[in-house]
């Protein structure tokens, strides 16, 4: 309620907000999450809380009025559709080079991702959070991160012989052939339910086409974890639909102001609240346009220069490639990617070998690339338009293409095969208008202090991806939940 006081306001409800919420409430602190999505626990008309990529609905997108499917164009038309405006699961947000997706609601990217979990190789982590003592992450705070996630791997002799793996299979094979080392890469759904999936003896999910707007079933978002534990201290409340708009100082406190939304987007209430605490876990774009809005407006003038700096979008590229009819990738596909090619060190790429779960025979291999681009942005505010602008250029791209291409141009000749041009457009070969995994923006060590304080104003923190100065050489959510578990560990002991 409007004029309320709560000892921790945490905003944003991903793998950054979850920890911070788990760890304080441990620690005998009620905290308060304010999430600005819906809360996802409520079956639609359907039955299901979530709906199909196959069957986009009200509850795909946030607040557009047509989908805009990351892959939009399939055999060289346009797929996408008319939806109702509606506070649904996925945000494709866009700055003026890069479309920005993005997951809203209780859980944050959790809801609509992948679930890959993966933490980087060792000897790149130094790249990732040079200022970050590596023995602590892999002796301590990656394994914590992965038990509590519960991550697992698919079993290797089931992956042989199941159908909804053929094509992963096939992206197996050509790597192989060509020479790349080929990795399982793990992931957070249930592989158990997954096996029962493929059996028919439970409602299916991955293998349904479910992903990118929820799973129904199988996948282990934060609600299934960081939040449920969260929840069962009987110390944190969450409240969806709410959005914060400013965090000032208030005779050494925080006032926090929020409006409240109803479902098509529009404000009903506007709240504000008092805070000994506030940390920022609204992402990478969220709390770096928080920030960068409250130092330029004058509510938190005191922030440093870097504030808005060091974004990066985790170099992801994608394309496809038109595969011979003997090395069909079959119609039934997992929407759960399983494995990936690690080039990264020879070439700057670490590609995920994705599904297409179009229902139908495509002769495709997709493939999400992950890599080495150097680019970084910078976002501004923007006093005309009283926006947050964001700087990347379409194309800083070029370093992604070109290194994902030291892995499929190989493949391409060995296999004799060609790029696929109907995925993106006509006669477009990369997807690479996009980012799923945006990181940067208040960096770690620069920003904020090397734990994530944002030293100008104490009891102010920094706990997502907007730590992480825009790369993690893997998909990032195993390290934006590593890093929060050893910066809410110090934070706790220290300032509490
Ligand atoms: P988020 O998880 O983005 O959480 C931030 C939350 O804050 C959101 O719920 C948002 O609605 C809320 N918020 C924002 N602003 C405000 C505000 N002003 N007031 C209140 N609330 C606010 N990563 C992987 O590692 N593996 C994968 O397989 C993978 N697949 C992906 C697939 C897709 C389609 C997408 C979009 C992402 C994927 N990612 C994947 C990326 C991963 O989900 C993100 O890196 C991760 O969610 C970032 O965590 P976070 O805590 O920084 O922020």
């Amino acid at each position: 309620a409007s004029g309320a006081h709560v000892p921790v306001l945490v905003i944003g409800t991903g793998y950054g907000g979850a920890v911070a919420a788990l760890r304080l409430a441990q620690a005998g602190v009620d905290v308060h999450m304010v999430e600005m999505g819906m809360a996802w626990d409520t079956p639609g008309s359907d039955g299901k809380i979530f709906c199909n990529t196959r069957e986009p609905d009200y509850r795909s997108y946030w607040l557009r009025t047509r989908t805009k499917a990351p892959l939009n164009y399939f055999l060289g038309f346009p797929i996408d559709r008319d939806i109702p405006r509606h506070t649904g699961i996925l945000d494709a947000e866009e700055f003026g080079g890069i479309t920005v997706y993005q997951g809203r609601g209780v859980g944050g990217g959790s809801l609509v991702n992948g679930g890959m979990a993966v933490t980087p190789r060792r000897e790149n982590f130094g790249a990732v959070l040079p200022s970050v003592n590596a023995d602590e992450m892999y002796g301590v705070y990656y394994p914590r991160a992965n038990a509590e996630l519960g991550v697992g791997t698919v079993d290797p002799a089931w992956f042989d012989s199941t159908a909804c793996y053929q094509y992963a299979r096939v992206g197996r094979k050509h790597a192989q052939r060509s020479g790349f080392p080929f990795v399982f890469v793990p992931d957070v759904y249930d592989w158990d339910y997954m096996e029962q999936e493929a059996a028919g003896t439970v409602p299916k999910s991955a293998l349904a086409g479910e992903i990118l707007y929820g799973n129904n079933h199988g996948k282990k978002s934060l609600q299934q974890t960081y939040l449920a534990r969260a929840r069962a201290t009987g110390r944190v409340a969450v409240s969806p639909l709410h959005r914060v708009t400013s965090v000032s100082p208030a005779g050494g406190r925080y006032a926090v102001a929020i409006e409240q939304l109803d479902t098509g987007g529009g404000v009903t209430a506007t709240k504000t609240v008092t805070a000994d605490r506030v940390f920022f876990a609204a992402g990478s774009v969220g709390t770096s346009k928080l920030l960068v809005k409250l130092k330029a407006t004058g509510a938190l003038p005191g922030l440093n220069d870097e504030v808005g700096r060091g974004w990066g979008d985790n170099g992801n590229v994608m394309c496809g490639r038109a595969n011979h009819m003997w090395d069909a990738t079959g119609k039934l596909q997992s929407s759960i990617p399983c494995c990936g090619i690690d080039n990264w060190a020879a070439g700057g790429a670490f590609a995920e070998v994705a599904p297409l779960p179009t229902g139908i025979e495509t002769y495709a291999s997709f493939y999400l690339s992950i890599t080495n681009n150097p680019n970084r942005a910078r976002f501004s505010w923007n006093a005309a338009t009283g926006r947050v602008d964001l700087d990347w250029q379409a194309s800083w791209k070029q370093p992604s293409i070109t290194m994902a291409k030291t892995i499929f141009d190989k493949i391409n000749a060995k296999e004799g095969t060609i790029y696929r041009t109907d995925l993106f457009g006509v006669y477009k070969i990369w997807g690479d208008h996009l980012t799923y995994h945006p990181l940067g923006g208040a960096v770690l060590n620069r920003a904020t202090d090397n734990y994530g304080r944002l030293t100008a104003y104490p009891g102010l923190y920094v706990i997502d991806g907007a730590l992480i100065p825009g790369n993690t050489t893997v998909n990032p959510f195993v390290t934006v939940t590593a890093l929060a578990e050893r910066n809410i560990e110090r934070i706790i002991a220290a300032d509490l």
